[in-house]
């Protein structure tokens, strides 16, 4: 259950607890400093009125004064640094949780979005504890002092002066609800125009090359004018608010003189009361427009804490048993896998096709499996079963005769090597994407598997070596060596069964046949390798081939028999699988 409204800002605030009561205290210190000023002056002016010496009461006022602003200084850094702590927080959990979705959860929202989560929602919160929180608790409190002196000086005109606030009062919690919801668009149209930006540079060439360049500039404008609507919006709702309480402030005023009036023509009360109650009716309204204008950021800020707490409710990936002790990077190729698939089905959650249908076969250690099949038919799917990003709806994947749901995730994770077919190079260095799953490996080790897959002379190419940047998603890189480097990547954490997709778009001879060579080294280090085929030159080596077609298996065997025995195999040799020239 998400917690709606003030409730569910309490979780964020527990940690700062003492923070928090410390900046209260010295905010109610400042406050007592303040009114003690008057009563000083006092002093100094009847002193200076009877000829007394009055150096004693001068200093007293200037300590006082220079005092109470140290200490309203200390208590503002004191604020706005927890503020900061309250922000830090919360979006460490935030990412912490981001980054352990599901992966069905997280191919289904936009990634500009849930940035836009991590960087502007968390923002808001700052307002909340910084102008918002602490205010209304002062403010509170002060309000609550003048209307019990209110009650000792005659009820029922304390009767009346609630009832006109009261009204005022609850119009205006009324429209701050209202601005909850607003601030809530507004944060979520800003996530829009964060996806549209990400869009549009995640495709800038295709853009340019297009020459969608200005159309794309107009849609992030759209989408901007979009969050300026949703915050003009909410400005309307802010300025109606404090008239709302001006109108609810005069009519406490004419009321009490009016009603008062009343009351001392009739001997009810003195012209004394009368009087220290509209004075008191001045202490309780000055805070009242301060807590409004702090209860309308605090609504702002809790429409944007409802999108953060929205993806905090998210589950995680379950990590599945725990793994006792962790798991550790084998310092060699493991004993070889034995990868076994029983009738394994799977639909995608809320589709109605069988993207897999039935899917049996075994993959003994140390050989090599190619799956071919039409584009489709399925092939991907698999391997993201293995990897477990999603769990077959039916029959059992079983590593070395263990249900994979029965391993730990990380354990499974660890045995397993994965390359995407898109081949994903992070932005950054060469050695960073290298040591991605084996943060230990040592240069020489770096520089062995660089060699076995041919890509020493990356490390050549600039004076920076290994620490040469890749550039955003690997754009300094061509297409095959970004194949290659994830393959290196894969194969430093020695796994015991490596999962390949091979790109479909065509790489040339060289590339073709560097691959290859990477394809047998992986062999020789005796894992077992399962590639999603799209060349003759990996499905003939191969020790058996798949052949997928609309999630079925519609053969198994090797490359002489398939063409024989499976006519879509044998189509699919003549006209598919890419021969290199
Ligand atoms: P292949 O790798 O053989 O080309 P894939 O495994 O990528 O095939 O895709 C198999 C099928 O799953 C495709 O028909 C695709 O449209 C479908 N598919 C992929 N993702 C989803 C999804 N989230 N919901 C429903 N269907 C999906």
């Amino acid at each position: 259950m998400r917690r709606e409204g003030l409730r569910s800002l309490l979780p964020h605030l527990r940690d700062h607890r003492r923070p928090l009561a410390a900046a209260a205290a010295l905010s109610l210190v400042t406050a007592a400093a303040g009114l003690a000023q008057p009563l000083l002056v006092r002093r100094v002016i009847d002193g200076v009125q009877v000829g007394a010496s009055v150096g004693t009461a001068v200093a007293a006022v200037v300590v006082v004064l220079l005092a109470g602003s140290l200490i309203g200084a200390v208590q503002q850094y004191l604020l706005q640094r927890t503020a900061e702590g309250v922000v830090l927080a919360t979006r460490r959990r935030l990412v912490g949780r981001l980054l352990r979705l599901p992966v069905a959860e997280l191919d289904a929202r936009r990634t500009g979005d849930l940035i836009s989560r991590v960087g502007s929602d968390t923002t808001l919160l700052r307002a909340v504890v910084t102008s918002g929180l602490l205010e209304v608790a002062s403010s509170a409190l002060l309000a609550m002092g003048a209307v019990v002196a209110m009650a000792l000086v005659d009820p029922l005109l304390l009767g009346v002066t609630l009832l006109a606030v009261g009204v005022g009062v609850a119009a205006g919690v009324g429209v701050g609800r209202r601005l909850r919801e607003l601030a809530r668009t507004s944060q979520e149209r800003v996530g829009a125009m964060t996806a549209a930006v990400e869009r549009a540079l995640g495709a800038v060439r295709t853009l340019r090359a297009s020459g969608a360049t200005d159309r794309e500039v107009d849609a992030v404008g759209r989408a901007a004018e979009q969050a300026y609507d949703a915050g003009v919006r909410a400005a309307r709702v802010q300025a109606v608010i404090s008239p709302l309480v001006g109108v609810a402030v005069q009519g406490a005023f004419v009321a009490v003189l009016g009603v008062g009036g009343y009351r001392v023509a009739s001997g009810s009360i003195s012209v004394a009361d009368l009087v220290a109650f509209i004075l008191y009716l001045f202490l309780l309204v000055m805070p009242l427009g301060q807590l409004l204008g702090a209860y309308s950021q605090l609504q702002l800020g809790l429409g944007a804490l409802s999108r953060v707490e929205e993806v905090l409710a998210l589950g995680e990936e379950d990590p599945g048993p725990r793994a006792d002790p962790p798991p550790a990077r084998s310092a060699t190729p493991g004993p070889a896998a034995l990868l076994e698939l029983d009738s394994v089905s799977f639909t995608h959650p809320g589709s109605q096709t069988r993207v897999l249908d039935g899917v049996s076969f075994r993959v003994e250690p140390g050989t090599r499996t190619a799956l071919v099949g039409p584009s489709g038919a399925g092939k991907s799917t698999l391997l993201g079963l293995l990897e477990r990003f999603a769990d077959p709806t039916s029959g059992s994947i079983r590593l070395d005769g263990v249900d994979l749901r029965d391993l730990p995730r990380a354990a499974l994770r660890a045995r397993l090597g994965y390359v995407e077919q898109e081949a994903p190079v992070l932005a950054g260095t060469l050695r960073e994407n290298l040591l991605l799953a084996a943060p230990r490996a040592t240069d020489d080790e770096v520089a062995g598997v660089l060699a076995a897959v041919g890509l020493s002379a990356l490390v050549t190419r600039s004076p920076l070596g290994l620490d040469a940047p890749v550039g955003e998603g690997g754009v300094l890189l061509s297409g095959g060596e970004r194949q290659r480097l994830a393959i290196c990547r894969s194969l430093l954490a020695n796994p015991d069964l490596l999962l390949l997709d091979e790109p479909t778009a065509s790489l040339d001879a060289r590339n073709e046949a560097a691959l290859a060579r990477a394809l047998d080294a992986v062999q020789q280090r005796s894992t077992a390798l399962i590639v999603v085929a799209h060349r003759l030159s990996t499905v003939v080596d191969a020790d058996q081939i798949v052949v997928l077609d609309a999630g079925r298996v519609v053969g198994i065997g090797r490359h002489e028999e398939l063409l024989e025995s499976t006519p879509l195999y044998r189509e699919l040799a003549m006209t598919q699988l890419l021969v290199a020239d």
